[in-house]
């Protein structure tokens, strides 16, 4: 049987360190490098950050985050029941923000396409809004070849 958790935390600022480090807990099993550990935590912060303040606009909901572990690749979905997002094509982009007067910077999607293997959004308004991730783990042998290739490119 694959291994499994979910998660049902009320979309307070104070569960987004939460989330990250319960996330962080599942994956450890998977033997993952510093490095990869640091993209999932940062990817995950993104997303239930995203839950919090773009979803129920600060004024809570439930946020549901689910992981399953496969081989050696971590699989996440966040999903929240909040206000959905028009556009999801343009809310990918770099730098699109609805919130740009509060200092987002519209970064949260693209952190998450580039620290993640995959990235799959799904979204309507009034619907609510699911992130699904995965991150496939090399383990710390992975940061050893990055820094080796460092090396060898200097
Ligand atoms: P940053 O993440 O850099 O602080 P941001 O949150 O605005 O800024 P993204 O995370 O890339 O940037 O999100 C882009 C836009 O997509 C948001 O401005 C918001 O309009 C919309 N959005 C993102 N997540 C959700 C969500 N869970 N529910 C509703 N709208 C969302
Ligand atoms: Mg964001």
């Amino acid at each position: 049987m694959k291994n499994y958790m979910k998660l049902e935390i009320p979309a307070l600022s104070e569960n987004e360190p939460f989330a990250r480090s319960a996330v962080a807990a599942f994956c450890v099993r998977l033997n993952p490098s510093l490095d990869e550990l640091s993209d999932v935590k940062t990817a995950v912060s993104e997303a239930v950050t995203n839950c919090i303040v773009h979803a129920y606009g600060g004024s809570g909901g439930m946020i549901c985050i689910e992981c399953e572990a496969e081989g050696q690749t971590l699989h996440i979905q966040i999903s929240d029941s909040g206000k959905g997002i028009e556009d999801v094509a343009k809310a990918v982009e770099p730098f699109y923000t609805t919130l740009g007067d509060e200092e987002r910077s519209g970064m949260g999607f693209t952190i998450m396409q580039t620290f993640m293997t995959t990235f799959g959004l799904r979204s309507a308004p009034g619907e609510g809004t699911t992130v699904c991730m995965s991150k496939r783990f090399g383990g710390p042998q992975a940061d050893e070849k990055a820094r080796g290739r460092l090396a060898d490119a200097q």
